[in-house]
């Protein structure tokens, strides 16, 4: 019989094939199953135009692991290669027929053909030292043997083959090193293989599998009693479960059915709290199915979670995890995507080029979205479950685009407040005081920050600011001395407590126009003109106390002033400038913390007696007015939850107090 050489080219390409088009080995399984598949595609189609009768029922792809013999055999009953289709196809490198028959058969209905650029079977040779092709074209009555052993070249002869379809025999290569190929002939790794890459090829898979089972008669008391014997039975499995549940009509599928497949494909115990399920035609044609955990998975702050969608087409595995396809901020999104006009390149495992990924991408970002939203008008117990175990990223989704995707993000997020319970910015802003008129006019809404500055000077008791206030708890916001004058004058406030909630709010910068305001921020809109000069005017007169009191603090403070937020307390700490007195607190328990520092304010209450004290200190005792500088600054430093420098010092100080 004579040797035929590959074609020149093909020589070379299948070197470099085998040795570096595929990242891993085992894709030869999913490649060579693909083509099974593709083979009863072609038949089925065939029937379909001539009338032949078959039906897809009779078809079927076949594996047969040999451990002594060391081979793995694919077989398929498909439509199988002629003596040219294996000079053709198998002989040379880069020819695909199918990739012909799909350019043939445009409108091949109901069939999805995999193969396209004729190197998928070459991978076989990644794992195999010979190859053997049995195959009878459907309606020939020869068949043919094609043999390879790579590179140098391949034969065909004539040979005995009853029923139409292919047979592909693999010589499994000797164990190595870098390779367990012993492992291709193991069941558990072929059912691992089929599972992970093939799970959704439309016919069966099937195996001989051998099971131990009770001989009849033996083990009466319990499988484990003394008289138990076993026996060996081969039991005919299929693999592959087929029809992909995504596929199938949100009709046909129950909440059930979604959950236990979350379960089982993404390795979790508990029911997600809920799925999307979408088929998406047009700009990007897909099917998604995308799952919300319950929980935040246990490994979802560690250096290895990694983020991403799987990404199959027609049905085959392409990609584990497609980081693409999900933005940072839905990065606890778990599912897969499904399309077939993506371009794949060579070997299946990347994408050519990404235009078409970045709108499925787009799209996706686009039905979580949705999803929330109805989730959140619809069942709000259920979505302050989901903000509780993942808000904190949407936030700091919003920090980390500086605040660009806010338009996208900003209805979505949950914010604790002081009317109880927690609160959208929307149903905040349609409380705020004033605004609520120029809501139910959409167009006025819109234009809502114009209309604020114009409108303040002619109603006063309009709410200019959002207001927040932030702390380690509810508990200890609410104590806070800055809220005073603001919940005094009846304004909601945003109670913030997730570390990243002030970051997020100053990248944000407004909602609907309305700025963010901390209660603890200069201005609070909340004085008339009047009650300002008074403040300014007590302050002037003062200011030699205040820079005195400000020396004695040596630099801790910028400034000692009078204050406009408080009430019945006598003190609190305010900061000027960009970083607020929190985030300091927060960027300071950061592993490598800068030493950032927020400019902070002594703020005294002019109506409280203290002022008055330390006005008469500064007359008759200026050191004891000093003392009760420090004093004050701890005990600030203390209601906002900051560590003091000098606990000691502070303490004695309070006693030498007490003790007059
Ligand atoms: P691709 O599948 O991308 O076309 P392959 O190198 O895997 O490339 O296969 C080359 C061609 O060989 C296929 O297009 C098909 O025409 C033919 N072929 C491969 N396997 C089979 C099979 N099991 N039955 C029928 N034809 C096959």
């Amino acid at each position: 019989m004579e040797q035929k050489e590959f074609k020149a080219e093909s020589k070379r390409l299948l070197e470099m094939m085998i040795n570096s088009i595929y990242t891993h080995k085992e894709i030869f399984l999913r490649e060579l199953i693909s083509n099974a598949s593709d083979a009863l595609d072609k038949l089925y189609f065939k029937s379909m135009e001539e009338n032949l009768g078959l039906t897809r029922a009779d078809m079927r792809i076949r594996l047969e692991a040999n451990k002594d013999a060391r081979t793995l055999t694919i077989s398929d009953n498909g439509i199988g290669m002629t003596y040219d289709e294996l000079e053709n196809n198998l002989g040379t490198i880069a020819q695909s027929g199918s990739f012909e028959f799909k350019r043939d058969n445009e409108k091949a209905e109901d069939v999805d053909v995999i193969g396209q650029f004729g190197v998928g079977f070459y991978s076989a040779f990644m794992v195999a030292k010979k190859v053997t092709v049995v195959s009878k074209a459907y309606g020939s009555d020869k068949a043919y043997i094609w043999q390879s052993e790579g590179a140098d070249g391949y034969t065909i002869s004539e040979a005995e083959k009853d029923t139409n379809g292919t047979v592909i025999t693999l010589e499994i290569k000797d164990n190595a090193e870098e390779e367990n190929y012993d492992d291709y002939l193991q069941v558990y790794k072929i059912r691992e293989l089929v599972k992970r890459y093939s799970d959704y090829i439309r016919y069966p898979i099937v195996m001989d599998v051998e099971h131990e089972k009770l001989k009849e008669g033996t083990g009466k008391d319990g499988l484990d009693s003394e008289n138990a014997e076993y026996e060996k039975e081969i039991v005919t499995e299929t693999l592959n479960s087929q029809i992909p549940v995504w596929k199938k009509a949100k009709s046909e599928l129950s909440d059930e059915e979604y959950n236990q497949f979350y379960k089982d494909k993404f390795y979790d115990y508990s029911d997600p709290l809920m799925h999307i399920h979408t088929k998406t035609e047009g700009t990007a044609t897909y099917s998604a199915l995308l799952y919300i955990p319950e929980k935040v998975p246990y490994d979802y702050y560690s250096k290895n979670f990694e983020k991403g969608l799987q990404l199959y087409s027609s049905g085959v595995m392409i990609m584990e995890k497609c980081a693409d396809l999900l933005p940072d901020h839905f990065s606890f999104v778990k599912g897969l995507v499904d399309s077939e006009d993506l371009s794949l390149n060579i070997s299946r495992e990347m994408l050519q080029h990404d235009r078409q990924l970045k709108i499925i991408a787009k799209s996706v970002e686009k039905s979580i979205k949705n999803e929330l939203k109805k989730c959140l008008k619809n069942d709000r117990e259920k979505y302050e479950k989901f903000f509780e175990a993942f808000g904190i990223q949407l936030k700091y989704g919003i920090y980390e685009a500086y605040g660009m995707n806010k338009d996208e993000l900003q209805d979505l997020l949950l914010f604790k407040t002081s009317n109880g319970g927690t609160t959208t910015l929307s149903e905040y802003y349609s409380r705020m005081k004033g605004v609520k008129a120029e809501e139910e006019n959409e167009e006025n809404a819109e234009n809502a920050a114009e209309n604020t500055s114009e409108n303040t000077s002619e109603n006063p008791d309009e709410q200019k600011y959002i207001y927040f206030a932030s702390g380690s708890s509810i508990s200890r916001i609410e104590s806070l001395p800055q809220t005073e004058r603001v919940r005094d004058k009846g304004f909601e406030i945003l109670y913030l407590t997730d570390n990243v909630d002030e970051f997020c709010l100053q990248m944000m910068h407004d909602y609907k126009g309305k700025e963010f305001k901390s209660v603890s921020a200069d201005d609070l809109g909340l004085e008339t003109e009047e009650e300002k000069e008074e403040v300014k005017k007590e302050q002037e007169d003062n200011k030699p106390l205040f820079d005195y009191m400000t020396e004695k603090l040596g630099g801790k403070v910028k400034s000692v002033r009078l204050s406009q937020r408080l009430k019945n307390h006598p003190v609190c700490i305010t900061s000027e400038g960009m970083l607020s007195v929190e985030m300091e607190k927060v960027l300071s328990a950061m592993p490598n913390a800068q030493n950032a520092k927020a400019e902070k304010i002594l703020e005294i209450n002019p109506s409280h007696a203290i002022f008055q004290k330390l006005k008469e200190l500064y007359e008759t005792d200026k050191d004891k007015a000093g003392d009760y500088a420090e004093i004050l600054y701890d005990q600030a430093l203390l209601i906002e939850g900051m560590p003091i420098e000098n606990p000691v010092e502070f303490s004695n100080k309070i006693c030498e107090i007490m003790a007059k």
